[in-house]
């Protein structure tokens, strides 16, 4: 602090200016850091949403792995609910569907993914948005 009133004498500033002017330049470091760490993540984090099997679907990132993902109706954005109940019926994967319900647009089947239950169905989203990111076929202003 000594030193600092010494050069603050000798320059004719006053400390109250330099400290805040170390403050600021600390602020300015950090959101330049922020902003380098924005341009460096990967373009595909923006990619958050797309269509597949006529439906909607939302997800998130959580380091690489793709998380939080649901599907929502194209017409109203309302959260579609799944029926995958005649999955418990048969065991022939074949017959296995899984369909996607809007119950706000009179209960409608927006969609259905055959071959397995609901987890199926999001491991097949999983799965097509991963080889869209691999072939960067992604478009991020789509759906906005
Ligand atoms: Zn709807």
């Amino acid at each position: 602090m000594e030193q600092l009133r010494e050069f603050a004498e000798k320059y004719g500033f006053s400390e109250w200016v330099i400290i805040s002017s170390f403050i600021s330049m600390t602020l300015m470091c950090i959101f330049i850091v922020v902003l380098i760490v924005k341009i460096l993540e990967p373009k595909y984090k923006m990619y958050k949403q797309d269509m597949f099997h006529g439906m909607l679907w939302k997800w998130k990132y959580k380091g690489e792995r793709i998380i939080d993902l649901w599907c929502y109706c194209p017409t109203c954005k309302s959260m579609l609910h799944v029926d995958d109940e005649n999955c418990k019926a048969t065991s022939t994967l074949g017959d296995k569907t899984t369909f996607f319900i809007c119950d706000t647009c009179n209960e409608r089947e927006i969609g259905r993914i055959k071959g397995g239950d609901r987890r199926y169905a999001l491991k097949v989203v999983i799965r097509a948005i991963l080889a869209k990111i691999r072939l960067n076929t992604f478009d991020i202003y789509e759906y906005k």
